[in-house]
């Protein structure tokens, strides 16, 4: 993390080469979280509020392909051209390649400022590699939020989403406009539309979920960290309905934080 409220996610997109300053005093009792839901319910725009409120790091394996995307074709791996491939089609990128990404940067997970972990895992292959690894590496997961949303506006929703091409902040053309049409608020980046955003990925992305990620539901509830949250209404009521659900299961369990198994 870096500056006062703008998380540093330098060493998350780049890789292990970057360097990251944890926020000094912001590592009290920090936060590890998944955020688990459809595509388009709103997790990449939640991280960010919840970065706000919690502190912790939001750490996007989607964010990760789409800044590989925007470097030069001569500067990718053959993995990484592959999995770019994959995710232009709005398919699941292969296990391999998203656990060699992440293992990486499995830094972030070790911080001492907690994370969001927001896209990722997306399998069963995923979660249990990310079990074994945090439990080998005595990193507590505290719960795993699991936003809930009609498939109707569900697509409404990843339809109308824009995103900043420099910082990445997540607006939509009618829920969340920008103060000037297709200019970021934050940064005055331009705002572009997602190339799997479009109504040709958007089916094949749901299809990837019901088939692929929806099934961690069962993972996480039979591992006693689900927390479900309605992600209907405004984002900021969304992600006080958040804070408010972790702030309940927080006082009902071990001050300690909640083992990962
Ligand atoms: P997101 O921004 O999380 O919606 O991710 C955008 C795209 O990146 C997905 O549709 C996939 O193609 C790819 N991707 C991101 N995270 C993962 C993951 N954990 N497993 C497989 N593919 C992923």
């Amino acid at each position: 993390m870096g500056g006062a409220d703008q998380p540093d996610r330098a060493a998350w997109l780049q890789g292990p080469a970057a360097h990251c300053n944890p926020q000094p005093g912001k590592t009290e009792n920090p936060w590890r979280l998944i955020l688990l839901g459809p595509p388009g319910v709103g997790k990449g725009t939640q991280a960010e509020m919840l970065h706000l409120r919690l502190h912790a790091c939001h750490l996007s394996t989607g964010d990760v392909f789409r800044a590989a995307g925007a470097r030069k074709e001569c500067d990718l791996s053959p993995a990484m051209k592959a999995a770019l491939e994959y995710m232009r089609r709005g398919d699941l990128v292969p296990d391999s390649i998203v656990w060699e990404m992440v293992l990486e940067r499995s830094g972030c997970l070790r911080c001492g400022g907690g994370f969001l972990l927001d896209g990722f895992p997306r399998t069963i292959h995923q979660a249990e590699s990310l079990k074994r690894l945090m439990e080998n590496q005595n990193i507590p997961l505290h719960a795993v939020v699991n936003y809930e949303l009609p498939q109707g506006d569900i697509v409404q929703r990843l339809s109308g989403r824009r995103t900043c091409k420099e910082c990445k902040a997540v607006y939509h053309v009618t829920e969340r406009p920008p103060k000037i049409a297709d200019a970021c608020d934050r940064c005055g980046g331009a705002l572009f539309q997602r190339e799997d955003d479009r109504p040709e990925s958007v089916k094949v992305r749901l299809e990837a979920y019901e088939e692929k990620t929806a099934p961690l539901t069962e993972f996480y509830r039979g591992m006693r960290v689900l927390l479900p949250v309605s992600a209907t209404g405004t984002p900021e009521e969304i992600c006080e309905r958040t804070v408010a659900a972790l702030e309940a299961r927080k006082a009902k369990t071990p001050a300690t934080g909640v083992p990962h198994s």
